[in-house]
C-alpha cells in the first residue's frame, strides 16, 4: 500500500459479502483536477501486471501467467507487462473484486461509479503506467474475477462519473464507517474536501465489523511502542483514548507509565498493533485489563473517508439508487459523463 497521502491511493478494507472484509483504500489529489489525456470512457488505460509470460489470444486479450486479460499488453524495458486495457472492460474485473457481486445491483453501480472516477482522477501520462492491480489503487485480476451482475453494474452506469463542480470528485471507500465516515481532513491531513467532511451513516450495521473487540496482550503493546515506551521510562501501566475527532475517531492514544508516559497519534496506534487487529480509529473503549491484556472495543473497519461501502449495501436493500448513495456520502457531487 502506498504511503497515505492525497497524491497516492492508499488501500483500506473492502470485502465480500459473506465472508470477512478484505481491503479498501481510499485516495485523494489536492488540485482535484482532472486529466485531459483520461477524459474519455473510451480511453485505454494502462495498468501495470508485473513480472510474467504474457501471450496474445487474439485481438483484444491475451494471457499473463495463465491468466486472461482484456486489451492488449506491452512490455517495459526492464521486462514488466502493461496491460493497456478500455477503462469498461478494466471495471469489469475490478468492481467485483472491490465489492461483493452477489450484492444488491444498486451497490454495485455505486462502486462501479466511484471506481470510474477514481481512475479518471489518476492516469499519469508522464508515467510507464496508470494504475497497478493491486489495494494501492484498484483490485484488479483480468476476467476470471468478472461477473454478469458486476458486468451489469458497469454498463448500467458506463461513463457516468462523480463531480464536484467542474471536476472530478476525490474517490475514497472503506468497507464499513461504523455509523459515521470520517472527514478526509481528518484522516489524511489537508484542507479536506466539502463533500467528504463525514457524515452520520446508518447503513452500515449489518456488517460483521459494525462493531468488534480486540484483546492484545500487554507485552505485544510494549513491543509494538517500545520506542516511545523507552523514551518514557517505566513500566506501561494503561492506554487510553487521550483525543477523537467530530467522527468520534481517536486521534491521539496515551500510553501511560511509572514514568509519565507519552502520547501518540491515533493511526499509529492503529497501524502499531495491525489494522486488522485495531480495525479502525473508532475506539468506544480501550484500557488495560487485570488480565494483561489490552481490551478494545469499536466500530467499522477501514478509514472510514467517502463511501462506506457496507453501508451502499444497506441502502441499497432499503431501496436506495446508485445516485442516492453517492449523493448520499459525498454530498454536494452529482452525477455527470467522463
Ligand atoms: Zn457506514
Amino acid at each position: 500500500m502506498r504511503r497515505r497521502s492525497f497524491l497516492a491511493a492508499t488501500a483500506a478494507a473492502s470485502l465480500l459479502a459473506s465472508v470477512a472484509p478484505r481491503r479498501v483504500f481510499a485516495q485523494g489529489m489536492p488540485s482535484g483536477d482532472a486529466d485531459p489525456a483520461m477524459s474519455s470512457p473510451e480511453a485505454s488505460l494502462r495498468v501495470l501486471l508485473g513480472e510474467g509470460q504474457a501471450e496474445a489470444i487474439g485481438n483484444d486479450a491475451f494471457l499473463f501467467n495463465g491468466n486472461r486479460y482484456r486489451g492488449s499488453f506491452s512490455v517495459l524495458a526492464d521486462g514488466r507487462v502493461v496491460n493497456d486495457v478500455p477503462l469498461e472492460a478494466y471495471l469489469y474485473s475490478v468492481v467485483p473484486l472491490e465489492m461483493s457481486p452477489g450484492w444488491p445491483s444498486a451497490a454495485l453501480q455505486a462502486q462501479a461509479i466511484c471506481a470510474r472516477t477514481y481512475v479518471l482522477q489518476r492516469s499519469n501520462p508522464r508515467r510507464d503506467y496508470d494504475l497497478v492491480p493491486s489495494e494501492a489503487d484498484q483490485v484488479y485480476g483480468g476476467t476470471r474475477s468478472e461477473s454478469d451482475a458486476a458486468r451489469a453494474a458497469v454498463d448500467a452506469t458506463a461513463g457516468r462519473v462523480l463531480r464536484y463542480g467542474s471536476a472530478f470528485a476525490q474517490i475514497a471507500y472503506s468497507a464499513c464507517c461504523g455509523g459515521h465516515t470520517e472527514a478526509s481532513s481528518a484522516a489524511w491531513g489537508g484542507a479536506g474536501f466539502p463533500y467528504l467532511e463525514g457524515v452520520v451513516c446508518p447503513y452500515c450495521d449489518e456488517s460483521p465489523n459494525y462493531r468488534w473487540t480486540a484483546d492484545v496482550p500487554v507485552d505485544e503493546v510494549e513491543q509494538a511502542f517500545g520506542a516511545a515506551l523507552a523514551a518514557t521510562g517505566g513500566t506501561l501501566r494503561n492506554v487510553r483514548v487521550a483525543a477523537q475527532d467530530a467522527s468520534g475517531r481517536a486521534t491521539a492514544v496515551q500510553l501511560a507509565t511509572d514514568g509519565g508516559g507519552t502520547v501518540i497519534r491515533g493511526s499509529a496506534f492503529r497501524s502499531g498493533l495491525g489494522n486488522r487487529v485495531i480495525k479502525s480509529l473508532r475506539i468506544y473503549q480501550l484500557a488495560m485489563t487485570g488480565a494483561g491484556t489490552l481490551h478494545a472495543e469499536g466500530g467499522g473497519l477501514g478509514h472510514g473517508v467517502g463511501l462506506c461501502q457496507w453501508g451502499a449495501r444497506g441502502y441499497a436493500s432499503r431501496g436506495g439508487s446508485a445516485a442516492d448513495i453517492v449523493g448520499f456520502y459525498f454530498p454536494g457531487t452529482v452525477i455527470g459523463n467522463a
